[in-house]
């Protein structure tokens, strides 16, 4: 079982404004569409769905944002973590060249919806730099700028020197650059989303966990503690945190994906000096590793960084150490980081590393695994599972309709998962397999 609750608190809420709070329900109620979570998806989701017309009623089981979507390093990225374009179009043929296309959009999706609404959010499409740790791995970050120039995206190689001017560190030794990423304050992004759903017409209640969703007549019933809402299609958006907060809700779903706890740690504001030779040009890094080395800055200065771990003993005790020497390591201006807050959130890894949409029942359609890299793809994925929602076919979607695909001894799995990243480790020394 998962703890249910990840009290520790990100930098993100200590920083974002309030959003007007969303009352829970206590009545019964009818919808069209029942929108289950209240994450980027859901919230994508939702507006296409009520720009489209139809009544939309969101519930969220905590607050708006209280899952990845709020907690994440806000880094806007337009690649997976490790399916390759080409081979999600040797697997998936013509639903992958859409996927692919989408993916290769997803940044500029979600910087363009920023702009058009208007949402306040920190936002920096200063591009995105994922630098190769090794010099074999440059062969890596050659292949990835092939695969993608090709397709059309704006990534370009850097070599050694524009890796250490973009970062402020020698550690690195080039890698692939894409301008169309950045990094945003993601609560706030999720919070002002929530906004311009509710403007657009969506009813929203938070602190509504939805215990279970069950069939009567043509309708599904979303059974909540206080209340049932009757609607005619469900969409299922509660992600890594499937189960988290109800456990009978969706156990196929739960048991296709293994959730993984990312922490993330914000240090105290760099001092002008450091500010000025740390990411001078405020890009977002994230490596060419498995066990993954990340950082941005924030709106005031603070490096936003992490790590995984093995184990969560004494974690935020063991994390200000083994990140203050990574950030001293990586950065020698940063000798002695500090971390003002230690926060963590589930990432929803599936077996192949490719998202998935699935298939519940008539007009119930749940999906999981971003595996890590959900932020720039939440936004069209939200509006791909809007049209599947409402009817649009198979062959016009950028991801295959499929029945969960439960992964044996999942129990066993998610308690054991945690030690690949000794595997990483490893892999991470060797060169990278192309
Ligand atoms: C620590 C961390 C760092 C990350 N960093 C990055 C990054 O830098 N870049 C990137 O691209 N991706 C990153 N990711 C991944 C990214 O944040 C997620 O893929 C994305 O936010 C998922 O959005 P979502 O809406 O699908 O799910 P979520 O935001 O997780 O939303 C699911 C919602 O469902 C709600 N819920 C659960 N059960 C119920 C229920 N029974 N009833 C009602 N509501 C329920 C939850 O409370 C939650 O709010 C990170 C993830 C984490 C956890």
């Amino acid at each position: 079982m998962q703890p249910a609750e990840q009290p520790a608190r990100s930098i993100w809420e200590s920083t974002s404004p309030p959003r007007k709070p969303a009352p829970a329900l206590t009545e019964p109620a009818k919808s069209d569409i029942v929108v289950i979570g209240g994450g980027l998806t859901g919230l994508s989701a939702a507006l296409h769905l009520a720009r489209g017309g139809h009544q939309v009623t969101l519930l969220e089981g905590r607050t708006i944002g209280y899952g990845g979507s709020g907690r994440n390093n806000g880094q806007v990225i337009p690649i997976l973590s490790a399916a390759e374009p080409d081979r999600i179009e040797r697997e998936y043929g013509a639903v992958g060249e859409r996927f692919v296309h989408l993916l290769k959009n997803s940044a500029n999706t979600l910087f363009n919806l920023i702009r058009s609404e208007n949402i306040d959010c920190e936002a920096n499409q200063t591009g995105w730099f994922q630098p190769a740790h090794t010099a074999a791995h440059m062969r890596l970050s050659q292949s990835r700028v092939t695969a993608w120039t090709r397709r059309g995206a704006p990534a370009t190689l850097l070599d050694r020197d524009q890796a250490r001017e973009l970062i402020g560190s020698p550690r690195w030794f080039g890698g692939m650059f894409n301008p169309t990423g950045g990094h945003i304050n993601p609560l706030m992004f999720t919070r002002g989303l929530a906004d311009v759903c509710e403007k657009a017409g969506v009813t929203i209640h938070e602190n509504t966990p939805v215990q279970d969703v069950g069939r009567a007549c043509q309708n599904w019933l979303v059974k909540t503690p206080k209340a049932t809402i009757v609607a005619g299609a469900v969409l299922l958006a509660t992600n890594a945190y499937t189960g988290a907060l109800a456990t009978r809700l969706a156990p196929k779903i739960r048991r296709s994906f293994v959730p993984i706890t990312s922490w993330q740690m914000a240090t105290e504001p760099l001092t002008d000096e450091q500010n000025a030779s740390i990411l001078p040009t405020n890009p977002a890094i994230s490596d060419t590793r498995g066990d993954l080395h990340f950082f941005r800055k924030d709106a005031e200065s603070r490096l936003i960084t992490g790590s995984a771990l093995m184990f969560k003993t004494n974690a935020h005790a063991r994390l200000r150490k083994r990140i203050a020497k990574r950030l001293a390591d990586t950065f020698p201006q940063l000798p002695d980081a500090r971390f003002s807050h230690i926060w963590c959130g589930y990432v929803g890894i599936t077996t192949d590393f490719f998202p998935r949409f699935h298939e519940l029942g008539p007009n119930y359609i749940g999906f999981t695994g971003y595996n890590g890299r959900g932020l720039a793809l939440t936004i069209p994925l939200g509006i791909e599972l809007a049209k599947a929602l409402t009817g649009t076919g198979q062959d016009d979607l950028a991801i295959p309709l499929t029945a969960p695909r439960q992964i044996p001894f999942h129990a066993i799995g998610k308690r054991v998962a945690p030690l690949a990243l000794a595997k990483f480790r490893y892999r991470d020394k060797r060169p990278p397999r192309l």
